[in-house]
């Protein structure tokens, strides 16, 4: 029978940029929609309606994130594009560093670390470029000046300094002038302590500015007809023409609950379209829209408005529903003793998504992951989503190839191009064996406490699964069942992880620490552990080894690596169904934490000298629609060309939605 090979497997071989442009410590990158011309016209429709939506509230973050970006940004947008003066002068070119970070971060602040950016211009040049244009402004330029070049002014978008007034002296605009910290948390207080139904609370002042009028403080909600409603009113149109096409009654449903909430601000509309969209699981199609994460406010109860549309990731569900139903076969078959497996084992299908747009403060620096709704009692009563965004994961993983990190530490060129081959496709399948099969395999004995590897219980835990996708990711089961490409694929996920393991992870960890996080100590466990036992053999099938005065991890016997990884998977299982904390302590005290400082500095030193840009954002495609000549939408693309700085443009000529003062 002919065997499938899966997408992932050939799609280095086409050529898309995953990696675009680079400026101060940003590095620009592009995601595939991977699957989205496979969709119905109806679902392409859906998800463009609510690409629209996710698109429209850009101006409302720009506000929220300081009261005078959304005027900053005109002004130098308007510079940027109408300047008749030198383009390559040194100003000119700090100008457009300025602007493009400002862009990043939906206005004047570090959208990571908060603090203001410090232009590379003068004062001087910005006077002379605003005098020059033709076209005047519409509001008060010389009151910007301080705001942006003034160090002393607005120096933080969220203060978090301990001691301080962190309302007063944050820039963003989720309070309004005068208003202190005492009397913010006052104001809530006594909210929350009039709540009638305190066993289901309402988000206090989650999708509000808390202000000031004639000595009173009030608050001026973000809804149709309040403040932002001109937004607002933009997204109920596209959610509307959304509804139109959706996918079954369940999801019509949560599109009206949304469009209630944003008409009538009533955060008890709000909490019950969280609840039917955490219902909502059987369409292909999803979304979020609307004030959701809480970062931004100093004192973390007003959300930052956000939007992303995206759908299910059909390869990976495909991927995953193929090891489930041989759920079974895995169990039967691991190098586990028999007391310790399960008769009945059921995997679990993966949830993956495709994003397909990325919006307001997702964008363009982004979460891989969601995890919602965040009313805690709504969790514990009705659940909540938790996906993975493979297509963003899979965008950094090919964005990375080709920036030196693999030519720095990786032996050889032959098994680097089997890396660059088959690394991510093989990285795919063993995040699915790890999550669909490897936690739900095994049991405990009976009467054994499932607690009793106390705070090794979660390194185990990972250890577990993750040696359990090891070991079978080498299986030929897998390309039986056209998993994978041949049987030389998995060693790419051997060497990488043994790499990351010894080597690469620590560049994550300061010098002089030593290793605390579960799933970093888990690796450093098998990969020690693997290594020592490794050295018994006359020839180890891995070692480290020094060429030109550095480390390489090398491997000499793929084949014994893996009855390795069988042998430690057997006595981690073991550890785990008798609950013998003594052996987890010493595995993980032995192997999982300490860091051997030499190789330490000396990875970090690598690491350092290939000067990777530490954060990293989207580009977003671009949905072009075709449509009869009655307007009939007849088909819809995905384009990826569209450069950074007229994308900007383009959205904040299309998706203007507020005025440029929001009082
Ligand atoms: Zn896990």
């Amino acid at each position: 029978m002919m065997m499938a090979v899966p997408a992932t497997i050939n799609a280095q071989t086409e050529s898309f940029n995953y990696a675009d442009e680079r400026f101060a410590d940003l590095q620009m990158l592009r995601y595939r929609v991977e699957g989205f011309e496979k969709l119905s016209l109806q679902q392409k429709t859906l998800v463009y309606y609510l690409s629209e939506a996710a698109l429209c509230g850009r101006d409302i973050l720009w506000d929220q994130n300081g009261r005078y970006n959304l005027r900053i940004r005109q002004l130098l947008e308007t510079i940027y594009t109408d300047y008749t003066g030198d383009r390559k002068s040194k100003d000119f070119q700090a100008f457009t560093v300025y602007l493009k970070r400002v862009w990043f971060s939906n206005g004047i602040h570090h959208h990571y670390g908060c603090e203001k950016f410090q232009p590379g211009f003068s004062e001087a040049f910005l006077r002379k470029a605003i005098k020059s244009l033709s076209t005047k402004l519409p509001f008060d330029t010389e009151e910007l000046f301080p705001i942006i070049f003034d160090p002393t002014v607005m120096p933080k978008r969220t203060n978090q300094a301990d001691g301080e007034d962190l309302v007063l002296t944050s820039a963003a605009n989720y309070y309004g002038s005068g208003v202190t910290q005492a009397e913010a948390e006052a104001f809530y207080q006594q909210m929350k302590d009039a709540d009638p139904d305190p066993a289901h609370p309402i988000m206090f002042g989650m999708n509000s500015r808390l202000v000031k009028e004639d000595g009173q403080l009030k608050e001026k909600v973000w809804r149709s007809g309040g403040l932002y409603g001109a937004a607002i009113d933009r997204i109920i149109y596209w959610l509307q023409r959304a509804r139109t096409v959706a996918e079954n009654d369940k999801q019509a449903a949560v599109i009206d609950k949304l469009i209630e909430y944003y008409r009538t601000g009533d955060l008890k509309t709000f909490d019950a379209y969280t609840i039917l969209w955490v219902n909502d699981t059987e369409g292909t199609v999803d979304f979020t829209n609307g004030f959701t994460e809480s970062y931004g406010d100093p004192l973390g109860m007003k959300a930052s408005w956000e939007g992303l549309a995206n759908f299910k990731d059909m390869a990976a569900t495909a991927r995953t529903e193929k090891l489930s139903a041989n759920a079974q076969w895995f169990e039967d078959n691991s190098p586990v003793d028999k007391r310790f497996k399960k008769e009945n084992c059921r995997g679990i299908t993966a949830k993956v998504i495709v994003a397909a747009i990325l919006g307001g403060d997702l964008y363009p620096s982004t979460a891989i992951g969601i995890n919602l709704p965040n009313s805690n009692w709504v969790r514990a009563e009705h659940g909540s989503k938790s996906v993975t965004i493979g297509n963003l994961t899979d965008a950094y993983n090919k964005a990375a190839r080709g920036n030196g990190f693999l030519e720095e530490f990786v032996v050889d060129d032959t098994t680097r191009t089997l890396i660059e081959k088959y690394g991510d496709a093989c990285d795919d399948l063993h995040t699915d064996l790890h999550e669909c099969l490897g936690h739900g395999s095994g049991k405990l004995l009976p009467g054994v406490d499932a607690d009793s590897l106390k705070a090794y219980g979660s390194t185990i835990e990972e250890a577990r699964a993750d040696l359990f996708g090891l070991y079978y990711v080498a299986d030929p089961k897998l390309t039986e069942l056209g998993l994978t490409p041949n049987d030389e694929a998995y060693k790419s996920q051997y060497y990488t992880y043994m790499m990351n393991g010894l080597m690469t992870q620590l560049v994550r960890i300061e010098p002089g620490n030593d290793i605390e996080e579960a799933h970093m100590r888990n690796r450093s466990l098998i990969a020690h552990w693997v290594l020592e036992h490794a050295q018994e053999a006359l020839q180890p099938a891995v070692e480290l080894i020094q060429r030109d005065g550095k480390t390489f991890v090398q491997i000499n016997n793929y084949a014994a690596l893996r009855h390795l990884f069988g042998e430690l998977l057997a006595e981690i299982q073991r550890i785990k169904s008798t609950g013998d904390f003594e052996g987890a302590r010493q595995l993980v005290e032995k192997y999982g934490v300490k860091v051997e400082r030499t190789l330490h500095g000396e990875v970090l030193q690598r690491y350092k000298s290939l000067n990777l840009a530490p954060y990293k954002g989207f580009i977003n495609p671009v949905y072009v629609v075709e449509k009869d000549k009655d307007g009939q939408i007849t088909d819809i693309r995905v384009t990826y060309d569209e450069a950074y700085d007229h994308q900007m443009l383009r959205y904040s000529h299309e998706y203007k939605t507020l005025p440029l003062i929001n009082d």
